[in-house]
């Protein structure tokens, strides 16, 4: 399944399986629809639990009971916070303690979904560094058995033990794991909230005396707050340079995408969440603002 090129291929391969009450096209379109038709699930259970559409600005359409369009779309691996950064070319990745691990319990192993989100480069598991993969990798060796990636510089490594950082992949976890739950455009208000109380946002008139507009620092906020070996690898490698800071015109994709959370319903998920783990304080305050309220919140740690 990490083959996409294979998943073109699939409806052909898999047409005799076909069950006789599937009332949808057998044709690679529903995707989605077809792989929980194989593996006995809904499709709304596929794209919730073996995708990483939620983290996607098609996020809501997880649930959708129509087939999407978005189904098709590369929901196995997530456009990374800058296209021409390290993490973005060797964004899959692999914990070979993970591996070992199914090889024992399943005589194979596979690329786990949580080890892809991006800006993660420690196993949220086992807390050792993830070999990273080009992205062709991925599709080529479905079981990657025995192979072997790049390893994070130690500084890298490190910097996954950032308070910001470590916040932001567990709510990132958290967030995958409650799929149903999750509710992106309320938290991204109350971030906007938050910005306003720490004085990083301010409302603005305009000189023309017509309305106002935000006036937003939230993205140098999270420059001076980040780990530099950390944007290093996931925005620019100027980040090395510890006088580095991006103009307030840079046209980069992070500093654009975070421009973007001072307009309500516009920022991606994970520029989101990178932002509630560096304005607030703690998981669970962030917890209860994105996720609604339950009692069977999955954590990301016990
Ligand atoms: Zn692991």
């Amino acid at each position: 399944m990490n083959n996409l090129n294979y998943t073109r291929l699939l409806p052909q391969e898999t047409k005799g399986l076909r069950p006789k009450n599937c009332n949808h096209p057998w044709t690679w379109i529903h995707m989605h629809h077809i792989m929980s038709d194989l593996s006995d699930m809904t499709p709304q259970a596929y794209r919730a639990h073996h995708t990483l559409m939620l983290l996607t600005k098609h996020w809501d359409k997880v649930y959708s009971q129509d087939p999407v369009k978005e189904s098709t779309h590369s929901v196995y691996h997530y456009s990374q916070f800058q296209a021409d950064s390290s993490g973005s070319t060797y964004e899959f990745k692999i914990c070979p303690d993970c591996r070992k691990e199914d090889l024992r319990a399943f005589s194979m192993t596979y690329w786990h979904r949580e080890h892809q989100i991006p800006g993660l480069d420690i196993c949220p598991k086992h807390q050792t560094s993830l070999m990273k993969f080009e992205s062709s990798c991925a599709w080529l060796t479905p079981n990657p058995v025995d192979i072997e990636g790049k390893i994070p510089s130690e500084a890298l490594v490190m910097a996954n033990f950032h308070p910001v950082v470590r916040r932001y992949q567990d709510i990132a976890l958290c967030t995958l794991r409650n799929s149903s739950l999750v509710r992106f455009n309320r938290a991204q208000e109350k971030l906007l909230a938050r910005a306003i109380e720490l004085g990083i946002c301010q409302e603005r008139i305009r000189h023309t005396g017509h309305g106002s507009y935000l006036e937003s620092h939230i993205p140098q906020y999270l420059y001076n707050n980040l780990p530099r070996a950390w944007m290093a690898e996931h925005f620019s490698a100027n980040f090395l340079k510890d006088d580095f800071y991006p103009t307030e015109w840079s046209p980069d994709q992070y500093h654009t995408e975070l421009d973007r959370l001072k307009s309500a319903g516009m920022a991606e998920p994970i520029f989101i969440l990178l932002a509630l783990a560096t304005l607030f304080e703690s998981t669970e305050s962030i917890c209860s603002i994105l996720l609604e309220p339950a009692n069977n919140l999955v954590l990301p740690r016990p």
